[in-house]
């Protein structure tokens, strides 16, 4: 068997739409949604992806607001935007590009973050919301992971699911987003006894570890769908001296022979994750204004 490649671009495209059509009926209604990012330093990554998350906030017709702050910010000034952001109507999703300067705490910052504004759902009141099954903001790699394998699979209950890694960024939220869709659920970590032994058995397996094809084909349940979240860098000679490469978790060329449906690395979760911020402002934009969840947007 050849799996199904899921492209991750076209899938993004395709969320991407949709929030444009919710943003859209927003603004008939009068409502102008935006997102505010606050940049701390100037690391060159970080700047980058700070101005591709502009660019798409702008694209699907929401207002984008930038904060640049120096690298040596205090605490106080930081906590005093974040203030401002949250009682600013006009900012539906404020997001603090991380990483930030040593002096910053990460957990302090996202706890500062109104939870109906916390459109990356790292705050713990947003992870208590979903692992109560109550409207919250979900952290947007599992929220596009889950709407990739809702295209792919149509109804996900009843089938098993394994999530290898337990963070709260990824793991722990697509974990509890199976459980809601009523798979049946196993996070494996690095302590799990038999790693393979527990794949074999999944239909549906989520990869979030960050080690290099460290799930090879031969562990894949014939015919499941497997989403490789992550993101590994290693030494490519066949391109030239020092050059690189980007590969997952998963062995692609050996699980793609016995998968239903696989996503590649790069081009299959990566590009969901700034349309699933988008999708997370449209949603927040809509709780506050008392209108109903925007459909195909929310978990
Ligand atoms: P973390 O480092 O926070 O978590 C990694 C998890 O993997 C831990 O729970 C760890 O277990 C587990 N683990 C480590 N070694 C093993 C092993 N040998 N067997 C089984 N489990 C193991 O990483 P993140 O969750 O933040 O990210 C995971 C990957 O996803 C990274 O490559 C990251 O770059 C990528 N990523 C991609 C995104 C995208 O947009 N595509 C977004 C976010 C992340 P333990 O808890 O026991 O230590």
């Amino acid at each position: 068997m050849t799996a199904k490649i899921l492209d991750g671009k076209a899938f993004a495209a395709t969320i991407r739409e949709k929030v444009a059509a919710h943003v859209s009926a927003l603004k008939d209604k009068g409502i102008h949604p935006g997102l505010a990012v606050v940049l701390v330093g100037e690391d060159p990554a970080s700047e980058v992806y700070v101005r591709n998350k502009g660019i798409a906030t702008r694209e699907v017709g929401m207002a984008s607001f930038e904060h640049k702050l120096p690298a040596d910010v205090s605490e106080a000034d930081l906590y005093a935007l974040i203030d401002r952001l949250n009682a600013d109507p006009a900012v539906n999703g404020i997001l603090v590009q991380f990483p930030v300067p040593d002096h910053l705490s990460e957990r302090d910052i996202v706890a500062r973050i109104d939870p109906a504004k916390d459109v990356d759902g790292l705050s713990v009141i947003n992870a208590g919301l979903l692992a109560s099954g109550q409207n919250a903001m979900v952290s947007c790699t599992p929220l596009g992971c889950l709407m990739l394998l809702r295209d792919t699979l149509g109804s996900l209950s009843g089938l098993d699911a394994v999530v290898i890694g337990r963070s709260n960024l990824v793991g722990k939220p697509m974990a509890q987003l199976l459980l809601r869709d009523s798979c049946t659920v196993t996070i494996a970590h690095s302590r799990t006894k038999d790693l393979a032994a527990t794949v074999r058995r999944a239909d549906i397996v989520v990869a979030a570890v960050g080690r290099a094809q460290m799930v090879p084909g031969d562990w894949i349940k014939p015919g499941a769908t497997v989403i490789d979240v992550g993101i590994n860098r290693i030494p490519a000679p066949e391109r030239g001296e020092g050059k690189t490469r980007l590969v997952g978790d998963v062995d692609f060329d050996t699980a793609k022979e016995v998968a239903g449906a696989i996503t590649p690395v790069p081009g299959g979760v990566g590009p969901l994750t700034i349309a699933c911020l988008l999708a997370n402002t449209v949603t927040a934009a809509c709780r506050v204004n008392g209108l109903p969840e925007p459909e195909g947007l929310t978990a």
